[in-house]
């Protein structure tokens, strides 16, 4: 076992150092370390895993999927309701570990556990639920049945900025459904992974069901994991631009692909909106872990008349956040995920400012550390700066602002992305105007907080296909198939 310092857990064993591949623990040649974002220090090593690890993975899971498919809907919720239990009993500890490899404050990180349990709580439950159909037939000697079966093997790839969650999400549907699972989590948070791997094994999850392979070898594991034969799914989520390049991957073998891309977010504020609980939306979508979501506002869209009102509120409300690390009591926005990150959104800021923006607030790093900037708002910014066509991920809020219904759903549809839009309003009639028009998979209507197990996540556009949560996330683990049974005539 590798050295970790500092971990401060109850229970130690969550923190796991190799791949968890069949139902064990595999060590690597060499090993990678693990920082934390909020001070640059070490928190443990893992075991740096590669091509060999994740084909190992696949294997297992391919030897287990006969197995678990062909246990009952109730026996896999029973499994599946223990691991959540255990996930709920440990979740100050998985906090623990996932703010200190992400950075997001812990009372967010709390937060994260509870919401990507509830995906293995809810999935559980609608597992029973997988109905057939059957279908009147064009003639009397013959009957259509329709059933539906797991895919098979499911691999995916996660990233850094909802290292619990964005797995629990496929993996409740996937397991669930009756597919067994790889998943090579972002090599900057490999240890929520591990953690949810330890819990899945103490509920009986049987070896080769859940599975994960850890190792900064992304382009090489991505390539086993879109074009192996015996996957039958891949599921990814992540940018954009890696998203594209893994869809033509899987198009090799002609595999199940479902995408959770990038967003641009459009937040619109009305003239008739309820300011005050705008202004708390805005805060809630925008600043969540440091900005870094792809549900994250990019824009701010605020009508001519309550620009000013607004503008004002938004800047008292985003001063009053508290930068810092995220395990210190009291903080309430963390640092962002690297150095680089912050250059990337330092150099939108300035842009922005040199193309006529004015910083309302922050508008720089902070002196926290190289991996904090500050909570940021920038007005007279136009929906052609790059600040707002680019996913900005951080803590930045361009104000754009606006005259009339038509303009500002111009606008909000001018992107390639189509993920979540949000808007704040009164009037029926514009509400149902606005939200039918709004060309986004998520549209949050007076809430800034859109996602939960029991609703359809996912995007449309260039920020994917496919939906996570909901019955609608099941059916991307599901095949259908058509029985037709003739010879039925007298
Ligand atoms: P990213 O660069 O696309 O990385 C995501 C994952 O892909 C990581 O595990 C990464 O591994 C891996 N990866 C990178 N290049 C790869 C390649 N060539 N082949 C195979 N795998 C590769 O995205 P990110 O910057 O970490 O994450 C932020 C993005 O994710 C944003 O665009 C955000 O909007 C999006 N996101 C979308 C959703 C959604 O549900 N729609 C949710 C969360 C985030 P390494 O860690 O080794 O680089």
């Amino acid at each position: 076992m590798l050295q970790h310092q500092g971990s401060g857990l109850q229970d130690k064993q969550l923190i796991k150092n190799f791949s968890y591949i069949n139902g064990s623990w595999h060590s690597s040649e060499s090993n990678l370390a693990v920082t934390n974002p909020a001070t640059g220090e070490t928190i443990t090593e893992v075991g740096n895993a590669g091509v060999a690890e994740t084909k190992l993975a696949i294997k297992a899971a391919k030897g287990a999927f006969k197995m678990w498919a062909a246990k009952s809907a109730n026996e896999r919720a029973g499994l599946m309701k223990k691991w959540f239990d255990l996930l709920m009993q440990h979740q100050d500890d998985l906090a623990r570990i996932l703010t200190l490899e992400q950075g997001k404050p812990l009372a967010e990180a709390k937060g994260e556990i509870a919401y990507g349990a509830a995906f293995i709580e809810w999935f559980a439950e609608e597992g029973k639920r997988i109905y057939g159909d059957t279908i009147p037939a064009p003639s009397g000697d013959k009957r259509i049945i329709v059933i539906k079966q797991p895919v098979g093997v499911v691999a995916s790839i996660t990233p850094w900025n909802f290292p619990n969650a964005m797995i629990a999400r496929k993996a409740a549907a996937a397991l669930s459904a009756g597919c067994t699972f790889v998943v090579r989590p972002a090599t900057q948070t490999p240890l929520s992974a591990l953690a949810m791997a330890e819990l899945a094994e103490r509920a009986g999850i049987p070896a080769g069901v859940f599975n994960v392979v850890v190792g900064d070898d992304a382009r090489g594991m991505g390539e086993i994991l879109t074009q192996h034969p015996d996957v039958a799914k891949f599921t990814f989520t992540g940018s954009t631009a890696v998203g594209k390049s893994l869809i033509s991957q899987c198009a090799t073998s002609v595999k199940k692909v479902s995408m959770e891309l990038g967003g641009n977010a459009p937040f619109i504020v009305f003239n008739d909106a309820d300011i005050d609980a705008a202004v708390q939306g805005a805060v809630m979508s925008k600043y969540r872990n440091a900005g870094q979501t792809c549900v994250c506002t990019n824009r701010i869209f605020v009508q001519r008349e309550v620009v000013a009102e607004f503008t004002e509120k938004f800047t008292t409300a985003v001063a009053a956040l508290n930068l810092g690390d995220g395990l210190v009591d009291g903080i309430t926005i963390g640092p962002m995920i690297s150095s680089d990150a912050v250059n990337g959104v330092d150099a939108l800021v300035k842009d922005a400012v040199a193309a006529g923006a004015n910083i309302v607030l922050g508008g720089q790093r902070d002196s926290a550390g190289e991996t904090f900037y500050q909570p940021t708002i920038l007005t007279g910014v136009s929906n052609d700066m790059a600040i707002a066509s680019h996913e900005i991920f951080g803590p930045v809020s361009p104000i754009i602002s606006f005259e009339t219904e038509e303009e500002v759903i111009a606008m909000a549809n001018d992107t390639e992305y189509g993920l979540a839009a949000y808007f704040y309003a009164r009037d029926i009639g514009l509400i149902w105007r606005v939200a039918e028009q709004l060309e986004y998979g998520m549209v949050g209507i007076n809430e800034g907080a859109i996602s939960n197990a029991a609703a359809p996540f996912g995007g449309v556009k260039q920020s994917g296909n496919g939906r996570e949560g909901s019955k609608y996330g099941l059916d991307d683990y599901l095949e259908i198939k058509y029985l037709c049974m003739g010879g039925l005539g007298k």
